[in-house]
């Protein structure tokens, strides 16, 4: 496995975009994608968000482009399909540095434009096209676009592609790109929802790739509880970490009644927040994350629907107001934070009904999560200690099969 990207064979104008943008080591599955993607050959990955997918296909892309530039002006040959426009624009925006010292363009197709700003993308030269489905293939259909040209396929977070209906516009969109030489597809997760299914058609023999971030990746979230007698302590204990401690901070809660509801108390509290939550209008969404991101606001409120696969930058703190249904998803929500080897909190409010997900977050995450007080908040209930019932524990001693499963299932942040 290479541990520097100067061990890839890359050309030095893409060496020094990459080490402009701060990348001094190749993350695990940048590590693992980039030769395999290079050596022509399909890919399916899979890794946590937050890990560096983008770059993963980002870079061999652009050094594919260079070790074969193209002949004539035409259209694009690499097309990269994502499902919102907000990452759309991220992908973009991440090629586009990359390929800062290259004459390669770049650019994006999404919905929420109007023709008319797309028109002189369309009719330029372009080398890599970011697009969302459903835009895309309204060109198609009209004969806007020419995917005859598109060499490499790429497709970003499929799994949430697949969860927005996107699956047959896809394959729509695979059957219009059938001259393509190498496709590859990247996923936080590759379970559930038929991502599986999905995958056969598009891909020829793929190398299947899984990153689990090393432990120098997942050491950098500090992450402890706080816990709560009933839900005007909790509240209060949020109020003191968003005021007092946080800086840049996601809070995530388990749904949208309950993002009503924060978003009203902490408007009350006159603490400015802005918030995302699934099915909301895509403009309203980029007008939320837009804010959080150029620093309007400090806070942002999601649910975890809403945050699946959006890259927000420089998240100091990652708080869960609602723990979330499982460990696993924790895990997603607290690798919003201590991105690009930067430091990151996480930090839970945990009443006593809470307190079982603590304890498994704890074992599945092999850490130990200590629990915090703050002077003048402290819970006056004991800390509740709940025993595994025997017959549950029976069950896990017995099926070595589970254990095994769950231990694969251990996904790191970051
Ligand atoms: P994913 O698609 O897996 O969720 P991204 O590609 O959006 O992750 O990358 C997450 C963040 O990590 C981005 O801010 C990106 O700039 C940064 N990043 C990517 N690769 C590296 C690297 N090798 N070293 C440091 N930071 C990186
Ligand atoms: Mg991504």
């Amino acid at each position: 496995m290479i541990r520097t990207f100067a061990e890839l064979d890359l050309d030095p104008i893409l060496l020094e975009a990459i080490e402009e943008m701060g990348f001094s080591r190749p993350t695990e599955i940048q590590a693992q994608a980039i030769p395999q993607a290079l050596d022509a050959r399909d890919i399916l990955a899979s890794a946590p968000t937050g890990t560096g997918k983008t770059a993963s296909f980002a870079i061999p892309a652009i050094q594919y482009l260079l070790d074969f530039p193209r002949k004539k002006a035409g259209p694009a040959r690499i097309l990269i399909l994502t499902p919102t426009r907000e990452l759309a624009m991220q992908v973009a925006e991440q090629a586009t540095a990359l390929a800062k010292y290259t004459r390669l363009k770049v650019a994006t197709i999404t919905g929420g434009v109007t023709y008319d700003s797309h028109a002189s993308t369309l009719a330029e030269t372009q080398d890599i096209v970011v697009a969302t489905p459903g835009r895309l293939m309204e060109y198609i259909e009209a004969e806007r676009f020419d995917c005859r040209a598109i060499e490499w396929l790429v497709l970003d977070e499929a799994d949430r592609m697949l969860d927005l209906g996107f699956g047959p516009t896809v394959d729509r969109l695979s059957a219009e790109c059938r001259w393509r030489k190498q496709t590859l597809l990247f996923s936080a997760t590759l379970e559930g929802r038929g991502v599986e299914g999905f995958t056969a058609d598009l891909l020829k023999e793929p190398a299947e790739l899984e990153a689990q971030p090393s432990t120098r990746e997942r050491k950098k979230i500090t992450q402890w509880y706080h816990r709560a007698d009933d839900a005007a302590h909790k509240l209060n204990l949020l109020k003191h970490i968003l005021t007092e401690q946080a800086q840049r901070t996601i809070v995530f809660v388990k749904t949208r009644e309950r993002l009503g509801e924060l978003r009203q108390q902490l408007d009350s509290a006159q603490i400015p927040c802005s918030w995302i939550q699934g099915e909301m209008p895509q403009d309203r969404r980029n007008n939320a994350i837009s804010r959080f991101r150029d620093g309007s606001v400090n806070v942002l409120l999601a649910t975890d629907v809403a945050a699946r696969g959006i890259d927000l930058p420089d998240v100091s703190h990652v708080i869960n107001y609602d723990l979330p249904r499982s460990a696993d998803i924790y895990l997603h929500r607290i690798g919003r934070t201590a991105r690009a080897g930067k430091k990151g909190i996480a930090i839970s409010i945990v009443e006593a009904h809470d307190q079982p997900m603590m304890d498994r977050v704890g074992r599945y995450t092999k850490e130990t999560i200590k629990e915090r007080f703050i002077d003048g908040m402290r819970p006056t209930h004991k800390k509740p200690v709940f025993k595994k019932k025997k017959a549950e524990k029976r069950r896990q001693e017995k099926s070595g099969e589970e254990k095994e499963r769950r231990e694969k299932e251990i996904i790191a942040p970051e």
